[in-house]
């Protein structure tokens, strides 16, 4: 008997345990190409919130259906010669200690099931820097926002997965990189990954912060956060800054719509906003992999982890996200 995390209600506002039910899942036989996972690590992102809503661009969870993200476990039988027992691999049906997966379904996450190469990093490292937070740091960063040697370069929630990832990658490429987090630990932590300001936004307005850690504005602005965080980016937005929107994590459990004090300098200062998804860069993987992967063998960018154990602590880690329980990426480990 297997069992997986199902979402018996909607959310409104902040997710509480008991939009949540642990589920038996019923013993079914593999058909032809499909192959059986135990799950060793299974993956709680900020993007689920979304999933837990009927919206409209994305597919949502379905009320007593197993959930569903990104996993790393072993596979335990197979019927696809493609993925033998024993191996280790990467999938979308997280949210469960063991999986049936079809990868003729292809990539039902942004990316679609394969074995770990083996690139000589820990198989959690496939969540988090080589999986889709690094990616989407990756992508976002070199990307949509074209982010150069030299750039000013402003990363809110920087002490968590993707925003780690940036900041190490940020000074791996010659940027100068500004940091916010949420108190002092956190910041010292962003600190430690190279930064070279840091803003505690718990403590004071970031406007005033990031005036002052970058009197001469900013080239690039990441934004995980959106709110206040925005407000104070295209306030200092040098001419012709580019934005890369890739989560507004400060408004997912807000029912307001999103009030900008400073949007007039979008005009202004001719700045670039463009919104990234992580699943349009999935035929460019490879080179993510390349690039990423060399960047960890040379020691530019290290992973770390907030872990939680035992399935049976999944919605509160995933809970935690929202109040930043986590440095780095948060993991359950089964
Ligand atoms: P994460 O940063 O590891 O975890 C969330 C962090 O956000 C928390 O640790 C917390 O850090 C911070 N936070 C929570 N509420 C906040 C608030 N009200 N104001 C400011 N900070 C707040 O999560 P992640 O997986 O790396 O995701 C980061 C962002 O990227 C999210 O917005 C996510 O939706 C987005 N994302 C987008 C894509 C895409 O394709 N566009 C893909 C993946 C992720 P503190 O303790 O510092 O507050």
């Amino acid at each position: 008997m297997s069992r997986a995390w199902s979402l018996v209600r909607r959310p409104t506002g902040l997710p509480t345990a008991g939009n949540f039910e642990l589920i038996d899942l019923p013993a079914v036989p593999l058909k032809e190409g499909e192959f059986r996972v135990r799950n060793t690590w299974l993956s709680v992102d900020p993007y689920m919130r979304a999933r837990m809503e009927e919206i409209k661009y994305a597919p949502c969870f379905q009320i007593g259906e197993p959930m569903y993200g990104s996993a790393v476990g072993e596979v335990i039988e197979t019927r696809n010669a493609a993925f033998k027992v024993g191996d280790r691999v990467y999938h979308s049906e997280g949210w469960r200690e063991e999986a049936i997966v079809d990868p003729s379904l292809g990539a039902k996450e942004g990316v679609a099931p394969f074995v770990l190469p083996d690139l000589g990093v820990e198989e959690q490292v496939w969540l988090h820097n080589l999986g889709i937070p690094g990616g989407t740091g990756y992508f976002a960063l070199f990307r949509t926002a074209g982010a150069k040697a030299g750039d000013i370069m402003f990363v809110s929630a920087a002490a968590g997965a993707v925003g780690s990832a940036v900041v190490q990658m940020g000074k791996a490429r010659g940027m100068t990189v500004i940091g916010s987090a949420g108190g002092p630990e956190k910041c010292a932590f962003v600190k430690s990954l190279g930064a070279d300001a840091v803003i505690d936004y718990k403590a004071g307005p970031v406007l005033e912060s990031l005036r002052e850690a970058a009197p001469e504005g900013i080239d690039v602005y990441f934004d995980n956060v959106a709110g206040d965080h925005l407000d104070a980016a295209l306030a200092c937005a040098r001419p012709h800054a580019r934005f890369a929107m890739c989560g507004m994590i400060g408004v997912y459990n807000e029912n307001q719509p999103l009030e900008l004090r400073n949007s007039r300098r979008i005009i202004q200062a001719r700045i670039r906003l463009e919104g990234m998804y992580f699943g349009e860069f999935a035929d460019e993987l490879p080179v993510f992999y390349e690039d990423m992967g060399g960047m960890i063998a040379r020691g530019e960018v290290r992973s770390v982890e907030t872990v939680s154990e035992g399935i049976e602590t999944m919605p509160e880690a995933f809970i935690g996200l929202f109040s930043g329980r986590n440095t780095g990426k948060m993991l359950v480990k089964l």
